[in-house]
């Protein structure tokens, strides 16, 4: 076996590393006989020559091996999971689980914490009063046994090689890189158990591959690690030039979510969550076909089965379910300020990069993993592309805890609008399809 510095040379002169390579290097990025400088070092080659198809299954199954591997076998039928890979006001996750649970998919789901501009699952679940995010393993498979539905967050034993190697990602430049997404995302589901997933590949600028033909790579190479590692996997590509839906933080999107789940909300949160959520039914082979689905979710909503399930869900991890139906219970943001237009138009950009940074400066995420966010901080947006808007017209309403923190959010969210005399084309919500 050739040493850490010939390998790493080997990657730099853009040659191919066999699985005993990758799993020497990963080996000892975690046990931290490899050093961060040379890991770095790795990384930053890995990022300019990339890796193979071969080569990422390699590191997938490496980074899936270096912690523990949930057994989900308990849990009768075909358990599916939903993954996106990040973007602003993405609130379905917490929309998907109770609607799909509620249309008899078995859903054991663990989810990560909110990073930079976009949010976490963990976290807006905690706007729940008393909502326990870290179950046990048996507790989770028990849930799920009993009320079709458990969400936990990541335990440190989870892909801890995903840790240690993300955090060196993040502060080396080298977190945009397909191979290295694919292993990062594809090993954390691999290791949660499911025998299906659904990827919700995101695609503009709010998202990690702002270029379509990126993620359209990175969506292939997911499916193709996802089915090489015998799991049914599907990949839709979905628009993230904008913000999802109206909400943008944590409380306020958990409060939009619940709209939809009692049939309202946003169109376009509704329509993804119907995209995806059929996808769900599909792999779980609960329906035939992506329209019969769409048909057994809209009952689920119409009948009021998907937000009990909700209630069901949140009550059985210890959260306060009053709160699903007086949402006046949710913690109260102390500041707040209407961003009024300036000019008369068509709205025909909002960036949904800078609308997340915008939310994550008035306390809605986190810039560090160690950081706190203000669970009221946020953005509702009043007006979305397409929309005409007049002078003096509320463009979007931002709320936190400090006033300081909402001037610098101003400051930002106003140079996410673009207007013009004519209505521009308006972002299409689903992209694509990988199968
Ligand atoms: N999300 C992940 O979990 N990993 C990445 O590398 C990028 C997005």
């Amino acid at each position: 076996m050739p040493g850490v510095i010939d390998i790493i040379q080997k990657k730099r002169d853009g040659r191919v590393l066999s699985s005993d390579e990758i799993q020497f290097i990963i080996d000892g990025i975690v046990s931290g006989s490899i050093p961060d400088y040379q890991a770095s070092a790795f990384l930053m080659a890995a990022f300019i020559q990339g890796f193979n198809i071969d080569e990422t299954l390699a590191l997938t199954k490496a980074y899936m091996n270096s912690g523990e591997i949930i057994d989900l076998s308990d849990i009768p039928g075909i358990k599916v999971d939903k993954h996106s890979t990040g973007g602003v006001g993405d609130k379905t996750t917490i929309i998907l689980a109770p609607l799909v649970a509620a249309a008899g998919c078995r859903v054991a789901k663990i989810s990560g914490r909110g990073m930079g501009h976009t949010g976490g699952t963990v976290d807006k679940f905690k706007s729940f009063k008393g909502m326990s995010m870290s179950l046990d393993r048996q507790t989770l498979i028990d849930n799920v046994k009993k009320i079709g539905v458990g969400i936990s967050g990541q335990t440190a034993n989870l892909v801890p090689a995903d840790k240690k190697i993300y955090a060196l990602r993040d502060v080396t430049g080298t977190i945009p890189n397909i191979p290295l997404i694919t292993a990062s995302i594809m090993s954390k589901k691999l290791a949660s158990g499911a025998d299906a997933i659904v990827l919700d590949v995101k695609t503009g600028s709010g998202s990690f591959l702002s270029k379509y033909d990126d993620a359209v790579e990175l969506a292939n190479m997911m499916v193709e690690i996802g089915k090489s590692m015998g799991r049914k996997t599907i990949a839709i590509l979905s628009s993230m030039e904008q913000p999802l839906g109206r909400a943008i933080g944590n409380i306020n999107e958990v409060i939009e979510a619940i709209e939809v789940l009692k049939g309202s909300g946003p169109s376009d949160v509704q329509e993804l969550c119907m995209v995806l959520g059929a996808e769900m039914m599909c792999l779980a082979e609960l329906t035939d076909s992506t329209s019969e689905a769409r048909e057994k979710l809209g009952e689920a909503i119409r009948s009021g089965a998907a937000i009990d399930k909700l209630r069901q869900l949140v009550k059985e991890q210890g959260g306060d379910a009053a709160m699903v139906d007086n949402v006046e219970m949710f913690d109260k943001p102390t500041e707040s300020y209407e961003l009024l237009s300036t000019k008369t138009g068509y709205l025909s950009r909002l960036d949904a990069l800078t609308v997340g940074q915008a939310s994550m400066i008035l306390g809605a995420g986190r810039e560090t993993l160690k950081g706190t966010i203000d669970m009221t901080a946020g953005i509702y947006l009043h007006k979305k592309c397409g929309d005409f808007v007049k002078e003096g017209d509320v463009l979007a309403r931002l709320e936190n805890r400090s006033l300081e923190k909402l001037q610098k959010g101003v400051e930002i969210l106003e140079t996410a609008y673009v207007f013009s005399e004519l209505p521009g084309i308006i972002p299409e919500l689903i992209r694509g399809r990988v199968s």
